[in-house]
């Protein structure tokens, strides 16, 4: 038993079903750390989850390569993201869901080192390209630019929840609209929320290394069109 998946699934389908907007669940990670109530309660489980996870070969990265390549073989078309953090695969999945596709699917893999790096040596590929040509798909690394470039910044969590849902928010809802029909992303890690006094900024690989950790794959398959 995946001892990762159902608690992910869970938690984004029970934010969906509260109706939970972008903002708010990436101001629900950011609160969870700390514990929080609600949304940040249930996030605050998966971190603890994520702290004491053990490292098993079902939630290996290897594992994940394998399964994509089956899906890329089964006709599915790969999207390969150079990090989806936690808000964003909530988004992903909430907008995939809306479009009420055949099936969807999510899960998680660990990246121990939360980074890119960790990620290509454990799947022994040179680069994300790399890994995205060799599935025969595209590769999008606009999520881990914005992170650097937009979300590094400290700044007032309001202010980084501003910034996040302008970026991040309009991204991922652009990638959900032309995800093909049968189609799954895979993301080498997420980020983690860091402080400096009052200040907030994303980050992923360093401390604290917790839900930078998680890859997660998404599986989905939507309406044909005719
Ligand atoms: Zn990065």
């Amino acid at each position: 038993m995946h001892q990762l998946w159902p608690p992910v699934s869970r938690l984004l389908a029970s934010a969906l079903r509260e109706g939970t907007g972008y903002s708010e669940f990436f101001l629900a990670v950011a609160r969870a750390y700390a514990g929080g109530r609600g949304l940040s309660s249930s996030i605050h489980h998966l971190i603890k989850l994520l702290e004491r996870l053990q490292p098993t070969p079902e939630l290996s990265l290897r594992s994940a390569l394998l399964y994509v390549e089956k899906l890329g073989a089964g006709g599915y078309a790969p999207v390969v993201v150079d990090c989806l953090g936690l808000p964003e695969l909530y988004w992903l999945y909430a907008k995939l869901r809306e479009a009420q596709p055949r099936a969807l699917a999510v899960y998680a893999y660990v990246n121990e080192t939360g980074r890119t790096s960790g990620f290509l040596e454990e799947v022994r590929k040179a680069s994300m390209l790399q890994v995205a040509t060799t599935l025969g798909g595209q590769k999008v690394s606009s999520l881990d630019r914005i992170l650097h470039e937009v979300m590094s910044k400290p700044a007032q969590l309001e202010e980084l929840a501003r910034k996040a849902h302008t970026h991040f928010g309009a991204y991922v809802e652009e990638l959900a609209r032309l995800l093909p029909t049968r189609a799954f992303i895979v993301s080498d890690h997420g980020y983690d929320f860091a402080r400096e006094g009052d200040l907030w900024y994303l980050e992923h690989g360093r401390e604290p290394n917790i839900l930078s950790k998680l890859a997660p794959l998404v599986v989905v398959e939507k309406h044909y069109i005719y």
